[in-house]
């Protein structure tokens, strides 16, 4: 899911998200983030502009101006590190001028490639990994005193501090949360550098998931997002943990959550389905999203668990990734293409209205003009309303980057992800279309980027609905609107009423110092 945020501001160092401050009385040290990637990098951003908050800082107007900037690092997009030693060299310039500026360098970037970012980027303050994101403040205050700090952990420790979601928190959108149920991943996808980057798989415990799901509601959230690199398989590392407690009654037992590990009646673990429907009984809580789910993973009990609770959105992201068996098995992803489109079909039967986006790849190395045909043919059959593609492109560390021997001509890669784009977007328009006519329940996002006589909202089914108000709607109202018009990436309306006015505060920080 991808808010438009109305704090967006462009500096010569990029784009920076900026919370809007109405008031200031006395300048305090202030921040900026920018941050790269997925929204596992988003809800980590969000917890160090906790965790700097607490320590006294404010949000910079101008980023550009900032005490201190933190670069939060991606390295799954194509030219990752370029674009950031090139970000790092316009803040050498910016720090020779304003010496008091510090520079922390966070996330999969800085776990991966430590060595080089320390040669390269002396000038850098702090260098911290995905697993210590925590620690954050206390590396910085470290550096005042001794200079440049690196520290990473090659693995996260099993404490909650490891968990982002149960850090101080600010969040970017007051309505809606991120909640990380679950960081790492055990899956040996040869494309993908997560499991190098984020470790192993490891299930945050069910009990403080509720908890925390009741304390987000209890200020004003009403829709929350569960964040995982594979949600299907929580919970499968509590099982062990649970079966290697020698005392029931142990640390190690309760891992498993109080709420869950308290009833004997009950599996020995939770899975995603319980989960789902826990958090979805949260009085308050009127939508729950989540992502990834990995379709091996798919389990009839995760189908029933999104038809039955009311709260959990009619929209299911299953990554594809290609159409071809050969190169689902090149890529270690577990499935063929008959089983995804079984389960593809499961989904549908079973949940009402249900929209369906994707990710592909386009020219995995090997990848012949029958298996890319095949994969033309599975995404038309499978009539998504949104995928997203990708050029497959190499990243230093994955198996896949060592079958040099087969990369596909780019010239090649090219022209399929052409005809690929042409059968996504045709079926993306269509799905569009159906929806004519059609009254749609959507949360309000905020002023249309490209039209500010529009506000912008959210479907159920994660669709982008632009209409325009008589009134200004705050952002998290629930209207419902009459759906008008129609693109491969949006949908138009007219509002029909306004059902619900957002219950949560609006913040107005003050800052002193
Ligand atoms: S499931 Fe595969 S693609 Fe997803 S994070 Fe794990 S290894 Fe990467």
């Amino acid at each position: 899911m991808i808010h438009e945020c109305p704090g967006v501001a462009i500096c010569g160092l990029g784009t920076f998200r900026v919370r809007p401050v109405t008031f200031r009385l006395v300048t305090a040290k202030t921040y900026a983030i920018r941050t790269f990637g997925c929204q596992m990098n988003e809800h980590d951003s969000e917890r160090i502009a906790g965790l700097l908050e607490a320590d006294g800082l404010v949000p910079a107007l101008d980023p550009d101006a900032a005490d201190v900037v933190v670069l939060n690092t991606c390295c799954i997009r194509e030219n990752a590190d370029n674009k950031l030693y090139g970000t790092l060299g316009h803040l050498k310039t910016a720090k020779e001028q304003r010496p008091g500026l510090e520079i922390i360098v966070s996330g999969c970037l800085a776990q991966n490639d430590r060595e080089e970012l320390q040669r390269r980027a002396g000038h850098v303050d702090v260098i911290l990994g995905t697993h210590n994101v925590h620690r954050a403040v206390e590396l910085l205050h470290q550096s005042r005193e001794t200079g440049p700090v690196l520290e990473i952990w090659d693995e996260a420790l099993e404490e909650a501090e490891s968990f982002p979601s149960a850090l101080a928190v600010r969040r970017e959108i007051d309505y809606s949360a991120w909640v990380s149920i679950q960081i790492g991943c055990d899956n040996t996808c040869t494309y993908c550098i997560v499991p190098a980057v984020r470790g192993r798989e490891l299930s945050r415990p069910f009990g403080e998931l509720v908890s925390e799901v009741q304390r987000l509601a209890a200020d004003g959230v009403h829709e929350i997002t569960l964040l995982g690199q594979n949600v299907n398989s929580y919970g499968r590392d509590l099982t062990l943990a649970r079966r290697e407690a020698v005392d029931a009654g142990s640390e190690d037992a309760l891992i498993a959550g109080s709420q869950w590990a308290a009833d004997d009646s009950r599996r020995i673990r939770p899975l995603f389905a319980d989960l789902l429907t826990a958090v979805s009984a949260v009085e308050g809580i009127e939508r729950v999203r989540f992502t990834s789910p990995h379709p091996k993973d798919l389990r009839p009990e995760t189908i029933i668990a999104m038809a039955e609770n009311d709260a959990v959105c009619n929209h299911l992201h299953l990554p594809l990734q290609s159409g071809s068996d050969s190169i689902l098995t090149a890529m270690h992803r577990g499935y063929t293409a008959e089983r995804y489109l079984e389960k593809l079909a499961a989904a549908r039967a079973g949940i009402e209205d249900l929209a369906v986006s994707t990710d592909i790849i386009v020219g995995f190395p090997g990848e012949s003009e029958d298996d890319f045909e095949r994969t033309l043919a599975v995404a038309a059959e499978a009539e998504f309303d949104l995928a997203y593609t990708f050029i497959f492109s190499p990243r230093d560390g994955t198996v896949a980057a060592t079958y040099a021997d087969r990369f596909v001509d780019p010239d090649v890669v090219s022209a399929r992800f052409k005809q690929l784009h042409t059968v996504t977007e045709r079926s993306a328009l269509a799905k569009h279309r159906a929806r004519i006519g059609r009254v749609e329940e959507v949360v309000v996002e905020g002023v249309s980027r490209r039209n500010d006589q529009m506000l912008s909202s959210r479907t159920r089914q994660n669709k982008l609905l632009h209409f325009a108000s008589a009134t200004a709607l705050r952002p998290g109202t629930r209207a419902s609107v009459l759906v008008t018009d129609a693109g491969a990436h949006y949908l138009a309306g007219e509002l029909v009423e306004v059902l619900a006015a957002p219950r949560h505060r609006t913040r107005i920080p003050v800052s002193a110092g």
